[in-house]
């Protein structure tokens, strides 16, 4: 084998990883984690948030009490009592028995990530096409990217998703896009939430165009002001697959979601599955189990609820008071995320290294759309840093967007 060039097995990769690229993010948590940067840049709940004594001796019962079964494999689609606690959990969300949902269409899966992974493996071909909100998640474009699928985004603004835009990204398509992968609310990354009125005009769209949707909803149950609005996937059964989570309401670290798909889809979904990991764990599919079944975790939602609108109150004053009265941002009814559009000319890439040597971190907007957009914006995450680390973080940010503008 040549050691002359800088990795040896360049030639014998399968041709999808050539498509993959390191994200924006994760090449930012050296730096960003150090503890002299205020890292803006994150997108981790805060789980000092939960009581460690309380989970301690919640695991110690679960071992005492279910110990070797929890310890063994489980059926590939997921734990059948865990399956029903989360049908409990959906129907506060709206999508309940009248949305005809039942425990067995639900695949247990490791975190959405995996349920988007799923999705992939099970519809996507190399050259098909998704249709996406502009910008959108990061780790769904990565998965596409490995399916060597084209995402094609369609515009939003602060009511998401532009029916009209969807209109024509439909028409633009040279064939039939294989779905709409969108996160209706308090997206990531932008916070924005699909109006009422636009959830049923996409809805009709979808119908209409005969266009599958994945609805991805991690954020939904941490509303701060106003009321949860309604999943798609309470108004449309067949047409939506929708992708669950603990990882913002209780813990990432568990990597516990689930997929909701109709029969025949959720079949192939656990094929899939059991291709690549046999069965979700059965040690934290039961720990959640035993959290959604012996504690307040409704309690606990509302507690993350209260610290995020406090710390999202703190980033909205701290812009007001120190950004440049051209710069514009987003103001999230829940989620863990602000948007922010930087005056024009500044570029949000150009600017980090800067950013970084003045001690805070932000994620370029660049990182969320897959045709390099997004250099007039950044995300910016308020779910962990302190208030007290967020008004620093704001104001050394200003300090560089100041410097840069006078460039
Ligand atoms: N979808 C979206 C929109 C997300 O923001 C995230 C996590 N940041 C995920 C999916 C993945 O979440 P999980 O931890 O459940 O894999």
């Amino acid at each position: 084998m040549s050691g002359t060039t800088l990795d040896d097995y360049t030639d014998r990769y399968a041709a999808r990883i050539h498509g993959m690229a390191q994200s924006e993010i994760r090449a930012l948590f050296a730096v960003a984690s150090r503890p002299e940067v205020v890292s803006l840049a994150g997108g981790n709940p805060d789980t000092s948030a939960l009581s460690m004594p309380e989970l301690s001796e919640m695991f110690t019962r679960l071992l005492t009490d279910h110990g070797p079964q929890a310890m063994l494999y489980c059926p590939g689609q997921g734990d059948t009592r865990l399956r029903e606690e989360i049908c409990e959990v959906m129907a506060i969300t709206g999508i309940g028995a009248d949305a005809g949902v039942s425990p067995d269409d639900v695949v247990i899966t490791a975190g959405a990530q995996q349920g988007l992974s799923l999705l992939a493996t099970v519809f996507l071909d190399p050259g098909d096409i998704v249709l996406a909100e502009g910008p959108t998640y990061v780790g769904a474009l990565g998965v596409f990217q490995a399916a060597q699928a084209q995402v094609r985004h369609v515009a939003m603004d602060e009511g998401g998703l532009i029916p009209a835009a969807l209109e024509e990204a439909l028409a633009e398509c040279e064939k039939p896009p294989k779905f709409l992968y969108t996160v209706p609310t308090y997206q990531n990354p932008t916070g924005v939430t699909l109006s009422e009125e636009r959830r049923l005009a996409v809805l009709d769209i979808c119908r209409r165009h005969d266009l599958l949707i994945v609805e991805d909803d991690p954020y939904g149950m941490l509303s701060f002001d106003a009321e949860q609005p309604l999943p798609l996937r309470a108004r449309e059964r067949d047409g939506v697959f929708y992708l669950g989570t603990f990882s913002k309401t209780f813990a990432a670290g568990l990597r516990v979601g689930w997929v909701l798909a109709p029969p025949a889809v959720r079949d192939k979904l656990v094929l899939a599955s059991e291709a690549q990991i046999l069965c979700p764990s059965a040690l934290t599919q039961a720990a959640v189990t035993q959290y959604l079944t012996t504690m307040p975790w409704r309690q606990q939602v509302k507690v993350f609820c209260t610290l995020y609108q406090e710390r999202r109150d703190t980033m909205l004053a701290s812009l007001a008071d120190t950004m440049p009265a051209d710069m514009t941002w987003t103001e999230p009814g829940g989620g863990l995320f602000v948007w922010a559009n930087l005056p024009a000319g500044l570029d949000s890439k150009a600017m980090l290294p800067q950013a970084l040597a003045e001690r805070v971190a932000y994620v370029p907007g660049t990182g969320f759309y897959a045709d390099g957009s997004g250099r007039g914006q950044m995300r910016l995450n308020f779910s962990f840093p302190s208030s007290e680390r967020i008004r620093e973080g704001v104001r050394r940010l200003a300090g560089v967007i100041d410097s840069a503008a006078r460039l």
